[in-house]
């Protein structure tokens, strides 16, 4: 299903996953090839994508490969609000919109995230910094 997008995007995808300092290994490149599709999803929707694809790849390594990612800031996770984990392939700081079929989708304000951060510069909850925001916005 996604072997099509990586063949094409391969060598923008081999780019992406270096320019984070980790190996463009071919299972990585299919796992980033399928979020990059899906957009937001869960650890086994990621794996269902790449598993039609590349059979022989686990599921714990689909696991694996998503949370790499995420710690080197190519992708990013978001909470969804029936408590179900999502990665998702946009890394910067944006906000969601979830609709009520709970389908979720980004939405970027420039503004909206400097009023955030501005917000919250210097202030301590619990004596503790504040590390990130998330907005979500709920629409009907
Ligand atoms: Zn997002």
């Amino acid at each position: 299903m996604y072997l099509n997008d990586l063949e094409k995007y391969k060598m923008e995808i081999i780019e992406k996953i270096r320019s984070t300092g980790i190996k463009a290994t071919t299972q990585r490149r299919a796992v980033y090839c399928a979020l990059s599709a899906l957009g937001h999803a869960s650890a086994d929707e990621v794996a269902v994508a790449v598993r039609s694809d590349y059979p022989a790849i686990t599921v714990a390594t689909i696991y694996r490969v998503l949370d790499s990612f995420c710690e080197v800031g190519l992708i990013s996770k978001l909470s969804t609000p029936s408590g179900k984990m999502q990665y998702d392939i946009t890394a910067h700081d944006h906000a969601h919109i979830i609709d009520k079929s709970g389908t979720i989708s980004d939405y970027d304000d420039d503004v909206l995230n400097e009023m955030i951060s501005n917000y919250f510069e210097g202030k301590t909850v619990n004596g503790a910094k504040i590390n990130s925001v998330k907005v979500q916005l709920f629409i009907a």
